[in-house]
């Protein structure tokens, strides 16, 4: 390597895109500078990877406690890092999401079958509006969608599923997203996060011949994980399962909130505290995840809550009391119960922005009727630009949300790799376009927006419930991990290269000699990777890319660079301070999220010429969400350059506080 100043990038330097395997590892897979950091055990890894690269001396307990917890249940991404994780360090690695990995024609016809079943019993027998102005899903429903199998629908045809692939799935779960919210949710929830997923992760061959049957059947299941206290943070969890004297079973006392499908279930899994183990002298709390039968003693549902949308959500406060569990009942192992929920959901969030796709295609369609048909100030309303505007950005968005679902489904059956920063991307991405979709589409139907579908029906105007879509799909940014938690998630997997190579220097926890010692690893790692950051090539020809796609992709791999930069400048300005600068980390967070969906977008787009696709429609759409989404992140980086973040946080704490006492005036309070 002869680069010497950062500046001045020297074209003698390889490419990223060159880079010899050896520099693959080096920066997807940095070696921390802690000594006994590779070593193979993963308790060994949990402890060292806590303790070498985050300082916690300063943290309060609460928070130092979630972060331990949190940490040890985060599996490392494996060594090549994915295409999105990639994103952060400056590798853009465009060939492996290109050639599009099309789902094969004996998958699709495997699904065809179920997929047009499904599609026909949701037209013919599922009244979404009713199931929302009931708050009920009828029995019928339950055992009409059990008939046909879409409560099993990945769940291996040995355990008496369907045994779909995921592109299958998340082809039922646009189904779903495009008919009724509700119903969406029952099965999602049932098969996502119940019990089938994590079983299928983790179970036993006992645990799967005795539970996938009963739930693929229609024995409806459910996740339970949230309490009172315990939202977005399981560290704070106090459901208890203390073992009995004898310790072949379990005794759980305490209680789960918001439980979907609870009402109904027949079985759950449940997130429990089982009793503390003490690591390298401290405690450390254990959480275990038990399959409970709802039928057996104890347990009861004690109370069904009520949304703002999902009105027919089964959701259910569980009370256990002295419920006896048999230690069989154990996924995975004891003490690894937050594994167990974290890797369900890298996985099992991927259903939501599924349904997304099929929400915001039904809320476009639904925008593009009226808008030609809707006459106001003498022309059609999507004559005007304001509201073509709007339908454009919904068109752009649909096209870049199903291109990041199915890639990453695709991906995901073809088991390339750790792909949980994909998924939660698509997940938060998703969620929030989805809600400023259906936020246009009120707009686009004006006060018909507003209206319920009863309502319309009942003075003669066709029942069209956009606020009940507004309403349903608003939660999806709140569950199966928050947006904010989102972020954080993604910006922790983002930073972690960069934690292993630089975090020991400012951990102040750490021996001096060992910090010194990362001091000169560190040092030299990023004598070499840092002037790579500054090579202005992008990619170059991409076989088989038309040109109007390549330029895009082009922009994607040089910006990827710039945000590698702007994340190493933000670690050397903020040092171990940067994990507070939450909004500035949303930001890269975001750029890489756009980088993403530019991506997806055009490998999808380039698929879909090469299948005779109208050329012209399809790049139209494609560019047009490039372009959109290139300005979004024009507004990312500007946002890391100049802000309000300081003084907004501040505000908020002095309004805390109580101060500003102005604007609490004239209201009832
Ligand atoms: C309709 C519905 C269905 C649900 N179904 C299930 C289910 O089936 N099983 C189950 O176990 N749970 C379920 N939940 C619970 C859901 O997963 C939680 O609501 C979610 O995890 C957030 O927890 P919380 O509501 O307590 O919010 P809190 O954790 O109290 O968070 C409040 C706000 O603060 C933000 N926040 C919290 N911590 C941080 C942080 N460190 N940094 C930045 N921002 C932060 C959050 O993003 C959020 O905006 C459901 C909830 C609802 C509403």
């Amino acid at each position: 390597m002869r680069a010497r100043c950062p500046r001045s990038p020297l074209i003698q330097m390889k490419s990223p895109l060159e880079a010899p395997e050896k520099q693959v590892a080096a920066e997807t897979s940095a070696k921390s500078a802690r000594r006994g950091d590779t070593d193979s055990s993963s308790g060994e890894r949990e402890k060292a990877a806590v303790s070498s690269v985050i300082d916690t001396s300063k943290m309060s307990k609460g928070q130092r406690e979630a972060l331990e917890l949190a940490e040890a249940s985060r599996d490392p991404l494996d060594d090549r890092g994915s295409f999105a994780s990639n994103l952060f360090i400056g590798r853009y690695g465009f060939d492996r999401i290109s050639p599009w990995p099309a789902q094969s024609e004996e998958d699709r016809a495997a699904g065809a079958g179920f997929l047009q079943k499904l599609e026909n019993y949701l037209r013919e027998h599922v009244n979404p509006d009713e199931i929302d102005r009931t708050g009920e899903i009828p029995p019928e429903n339950f055992r009409g969608l059990a008939e046909i199998g879409a409560f099993g629908i990945k769940v291996p045809k040995k355990y008496g599923g369907l045994g779909l692939s995921q592109t299958n799935y998340g082809r039922a779960a646009v189904l779903l997203g495009s008919w009724d919210g509700n119903v969406a949710a029952l099965v999602s929830a049932h098969q996502s996060i119940g019990v089938a997923q994590p079983l299928l992760l983790f179970g036993t061959e006992e645990q799967k011949q005795k539970y996938l049957p009963r739930v693929a059947g229609g024995e409806i299941s459910a996740f339970a994980l949230t309490e009172s206290h315990a939202g977005s943070d399981p560290a704070t969890m106090s459901l208890r399962a203390e073992p009995a004297s004898d310790g072949s079973e379990f005794v759980l006392n305490g209680q789960k909130l918001w439980c979907t499908n609870g009402v109904k279930a027949g079985v759950l899994v449940v997130m429990a505290r089982t009793p503390s183990k003490m690591v390298n002298g401290k405690e450390r709390k254990q959480i275990t995840a038990f399959i409970v039968d709802v039928d057996t003693p104890g347990l009861e549902i004690t109370y069904r809550c009520r949304f703002m949308g999902l009105r027919a959500l089964y959701n259910a406060v569980v009370t256990f009391t002295d419920v006896h569990v048999p230690r069989e009942n154990i996924i995975f192992k004891e003490g690894a119960g937050l594994r167990v929920a974290l890797t369900t959901l890298n996985t099992g969030r991927l259903t939501l922005p599924a349904a997304c796709v099929g929400v915001s295609k039904r809320l476009l369609e639904i925008s593009r009727k009226w808008a030609g048909e809707r006459v106001q100030w003498g022309v059609p309303i999507g004559k005007h630009a304001a509201v073509a505007g709007k339908i454009a950005e919904m068109a752009g968005n649909v096209f870049a949300m199903e291109a990041m679902t199915f890639l990453t489904s695709s991906l995901l059956d073809r088991k390339v790799g750790d792909l949980r920063i994909e998924t939660a991307m698509c997940k938060m991405w998703a969620t929030e376009t989805t809600w400023k979709i259906a936020d246009d589409a009120m707009q686009v139907r004006g006060g018909r927006g507003y209206e319920t579908a009863h309502s319309l029906a009942g003075r003669g105007e066709p029942a069209i419930g956009v606020e009940r879509f507004l309403r349903d799909c608003r939660v999806n940014t709140i569950f199966e991990g928050s947006s904010e938690i989102m972020r954080l998630f993604i910006a922790r997997e983002a930073l972690d290269p960069h934690l292993k190579v630089g975090g020991a220097i400012f951990n102040t926890q750490l021996p001096v000699s060992e910090r010194a010692r990362a001091v000169f690893t560190s040092g030299k790692f990023y004598a070499g990777w840092y002037p790579r950051q500054w090579l202005p090539n992008g990619v170059r020809k991409i076989d088989n890319l038309h040109s109007n796609l390549t330029r895009h992709v082009d922009y994607a791999a040089r910006t990827s660079k710039r945000l590698a930069r702007g994340l190493f400048h933000a670690m050397a300005r903020f040092g171990p301070k940067l994990d507070r600068e939450q909004l500035l980390l949303s930001r890269f967070v975001g750029i890489a999220t756009e980088l993403f969906a530019i991506s997806a977008t055009c490998s999808y787009a380039q698929w879909l010429l090469g299948q005779g696709k109208p050329g012209d429609e399809v790049l139209a759409i494609a560019e047009y969400f490039c372009r959109s989404s290139r300005l979004r992140i024009d507004n990312h980086f500007a946002g890391t350059a100049r802000n309000a973040d300081k003084r907004g946080y501040q505000l908020t704490q002095d309004l805390l506080a109580g101060k500003h006492a102005l604007l609490r005036e004239g209201i009832v309070k």
